[in-house]
């Protein structure tokens, strides 16, 4: 056994194998995987295998496109050929409507990704799939690629190739422990000895958070129990010409496939079980859960009667193993959060599918520091503090119970709520709050104007259109209160700091106490990495703040990139401020009523900071806008915030104040122009591309990612972020809707919404920038339907910003 390498993956299932064989294709052979028993003997052995192309964004359909050249690159490879059915073809069944549109939807972006789904109606899924009967259904979603392989096969198959480019696998290795070195390199100890390495991955399935907490480390994932049965041979199956469609049924929750001449059916019963919460046995290897059929018969009764041939058949086989969850349904695969040369590879629950296009994407980030596509969906620094196991239970249960039931546009499941809330939000509920979930804080998404009030989720415009209207209404016309919790906000200090600062962003920082700016961060290849907003506080301190769950991937980029004798500190005040927006014309009024000293526009103009008192509540006011009006962002500690909410609220009385929230501001910033980070600010694009050009600054000296950058405005763009107007009041484009001309996809929706300033219902979309100029017209596929659109120029509402500046 090796004593030093460059890298250790622990764990032989899917994900480690898959993580080992792309880490040889990435550059690095010298690189070893340690299995505590024999490969696969975790999960992965008794797997049932399907392999979807099917993903809900671009990131999950790109990286199962992967899985699937890769395994069919696999299967034809005639010296170790290996069993994988596919282009068997899969249907999604749907019995509303709206699960059909959301199929549209998912049609239309997959195609972004040359990927090509299509919506069935039911007696084509019935002539598709001879055995099901179309009762309480309206049709489904066709992937052609969907198939099955061989688990252990393609394991092997994978560290098979990764020997041969120079990798070793240590079979019966278990790891015991973990130690980090100062300078950031590893031992890893096994019964077999010791290894040195300079990046360790965690690739160990159920029992990830063993070898976690051998690093301190507590991930948020945990197990359920979950069973599928097999069938005898089923005569019309055997008597078919072609093999069966697999199924998935979000009506009655269970999946099928063919398996030889019968059928294997896998349940996700409502009744269902967590696994291991309280330890794992050690013996437990090659291993199933005691079978229970039992707690499947409300889901069996479904497949039943969509599959009437089953109620005809023998069971021969019942598998019940342990099958891991995180907080949101996603794997976690990337950087283990505050953690230097650790990643991890876990929570996989469709691990067979995946698991070539996460072992892919994190060899990549491993190697060179990003990937080809923006991972932030599946980051493990999305969750910051809130993500314990208790909440990941709770999670994890009611993911399983809605497992083919995919979340609508702002649709928040109940589970596992309140996580994250400040003091006032009890106050915000009396006032007929509805909530959405920001990184698990419970942030206003807008006033229900009765308490029957009851929002649709859908793909359409709904009921909560003319109340987020009116709010935009107070906001334009008089003062809005809102509350935007969970912000990001680190404070640096050290007399490095400007100097420290200039070197992360791109642009220029302005060090001037009393004064606010905006930055963006990237990263190494010249790629938008973050956004952040820099007050300077006073003469010893500056304020960064930038989105709700970025803090544990901002905090990661900026220690990581510190050096060494810079005198620069950084602590997170996240949890303990709180902002209260304030907007409108009449909101220096307000201000002014409850906070001593001169706020006109001279002495404080727009883009300024100030230490002051709102009421009693000490605060920071910075005059900073993302709704396009006059605006103060007032950072409150959160013991005063109260005291704070209490003070404006009374002196907006006078003022007609109105309180809005989070859909009311997302709507302003469409109007505005502005851009979210991870919808319109991601990793896959350079800020030329992203229409950032008055933040950059190519001539203020080194910055991190210029060179990348230098290199890149020389070859020219790949897409361009433009604005568009769409010819349609019904609904709004939603982020990954195509972009088309001539029927030729050109670009992909970033975000999408209606402007009610302007009246013009906007999106943001990356295109050719063949594309990119005012006034082109395409087409976006919208849910399957043609709608018009115009590029338009960025910002229609108050494009001089004489409103933010009066
Ligand atoms: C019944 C069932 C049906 C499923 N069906 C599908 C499906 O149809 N399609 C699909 O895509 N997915 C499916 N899945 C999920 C899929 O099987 C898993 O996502 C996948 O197998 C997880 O692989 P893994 O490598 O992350 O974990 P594992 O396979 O559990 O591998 C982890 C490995 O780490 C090793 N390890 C642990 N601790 C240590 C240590 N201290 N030192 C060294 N090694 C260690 C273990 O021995 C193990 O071999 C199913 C799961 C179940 C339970």
């Amino acid at each position: 056994m090796k004593t030093r390498t460059k890298a250790v993956v622990i764990g032989g299932g899917i994900a480690g194998c898959s993580t080992l064989y792309h880490l040889t294709q990435e550059g690095w052979s010298d690189v070893v995987l340690v299995e505590r028993d024999e490969l696969t003997s975790g999960t992965t052995w008794h797997s049932a295998a399907q392999v979807t192309n099917f993903g809900m964004n671009q990131t999950m359909v790109g990286l199962k496109t992967h899985s699937i050249n890769l395994y069919q690159e696999l299967a034809n490879d005639p010296d170790y050929p290996i069993n994988y059915h596919h282009g068997d073809g899969g249907i999604r069944l749907a019995n509303t409507e709206a699960q059909m549109d959301g199929y549209r939807h998912f049609t239309s972006m997959a195609r972004g990704m040359d990927v090509e789904f299509e919506v069935l109606d039911a007696a084509e899924c019935a002539r598709r799939h001879p055995l099901i009967s179309t009762d309480n259904m309206i049709g489904g979603l066709w992937d052609p690629m969907d198939g099955d392989i061989d688990p252990a096969q393609l394991c092997q198959a994978l560290a098979r190739r990764a020997r041969k480019a120079g990798a070793e696998v240590y079979r019966n290795t278990p790891v015991t422990g973990l130690t980090q070195h100062k300078d950031d390199t590893w031992t890893v100890h096994t019964t077999k000895g010791d290894i040195d390495c300079d990046v360790v991955v965690n690739a160990c399935g159920y029992r990830v958070n063993e070898v976690g907490a051998m690093m301190g480390v507590h991930h948020p994932v945990m197990s359920m129990e979950h069973q599928y049965f097999l069938t005898e041979d089923i005569p019309a199956i055997a008597q078919s010409d072609h093999r069966m469609p697999l199924l998935r049924c979000p009506i009655s929750d269970y999946y099928c496939r063919q398996e030889k001449n019968g059928l294997l059916v896998g349940f996700y019963e409502q009744d269902c079980k967590t696994w291991g919460m309280d330890g794992i046995d050690p013996k437990f290897v090659n291993a199933l859960c005691p079978d229970d059929l039992d707690r499947v018969t409300d889901v069996l009764e479904g497949a039943i009667a969509r599959m009437p041939a089953l109620a005809e058949t023998g069971i021969h086989t019942i598998v019940n193993g342990p099958i891991t969850y995180t907080i949101d349904g996603a794997p976690l695969v990337g950087p283990i959060p505050n953690k230097r040369n650790a990643f991890c590879i876990i929570g996989l629950r469709a691990g067979l599918g995946e698991g070539g296009g996460h072992g892919w994407l994190l060899a990549q980030q491993i190697v060179h520091g990003e990937a080809c596509y923006d991972t932030w969906v599946i980051d493990p620094r999305r969750f910051t503090g809130h993500a314990n196991v208790e909440l990941t239970a709770l999670k994890a249960i009611e993911d399983y119970q809605n497992e083919f039931r995919f979340h609508f546009p702002h649709e928040h499941r109940p589970a596992g709520r309140p996580a994250k809330t400040t003091p006032i939000t009890p106050v915000m509920a009396a006032e007929g709050a509805e909530f959405t979930v920001v990184n698990g804080w419970e942030r206003v998404d807008y006033i229900r104007p009765s308490s029957e009030f009851h929002e649709t989720h859908g793909y359409y415009f709904n009921e909560a259109f003319d109340v987020v209207a009116s709010e935009v209404s107070a906001v334009q016309n008089a003062v809005g209160l809102a509350e935007v919790n969970g912000f990001n906000r680190f404070e640096i200090t050290g007399a490095d700091r400007h100097s420290f600062l200039n070197r992360m962003i791109c642009g220029r920082v302005n060090s001037k106490t009393g004064k606010v700016g905006l930055g963006y961060l990237l990263n190494h290849h010249g790629m938008i990495k973050g956004e952040a907003t820099l007050a300077n506080i006073d003469d010893a301190r500056t304020w960064y703040g930038s989105a709700a769950a970025s803090e544990f991937h901002d905090m990661d980029w900026l220690q990581s990139n510190l050096k060494a004798d810079e005198d620069v500190q950084i602590k997170s005040l996240t949890n303990d401020q709180t902002i209260l927006v304030l907007a409108g014309p009449k909101a220096r009024d307000v201000l002014g009523a409850v906070s001593r000293g001169d706020w006109s526009a001279a002495a404080f103009p727009w883009l300024s900071v100030r230490e002051c008192f709102v009421g009693i509540a000490p605060a920071t006011v910075m005059s900073v806008s993302f709704s396009g009006e006059l605006a103060y962002e007032i950072h409150v500690p959160n013991a005063q915030l109260y005291a704070a909410y209490l003070a404006l609220r009374s002196a907006g009385q006078e003022h007609g104040l109105q309180l809005f929230g989070a859909r009311a501001v997302e709507s302003m910033r469409m109007e505005k122009g502005y851009l979210h980070w991870k919808a319109d600010l991601i990793t896959e694009f350079d800020p030329f591309e992203t229409g950032l050009n008055r933040f950059i600054k190519m001539d203020k000296g080194d910055f991190i990612g210029r060179d990348a950058l230098v290199k890149r405005v020389d070859a020219g763009p790949t897409r361009q972020l433009i604005s568009l107007r769409l010819d349609t009041d019904k609904l709004p484009a939603h982020p990954g809707a195509s972009v088309m001309v001539d029927g030729r996809v050109v670009g992909t929706v970033t975000s999408g919404d209606w402007g009610h300033r302007v009246g013009m219902n906007i999106a943001y979309a990356f295109v050719e920038p063949a594309f990119a100029t005012i006034g082109t017209t395409f087409n976006l596929d919208c849910i399957g339907q043609i709608i018009a659109a115009q590029v338009i120029a960025s910002g229609p509402y108050d494009p001089e910003n004489t409103k933010v500046r009066s």
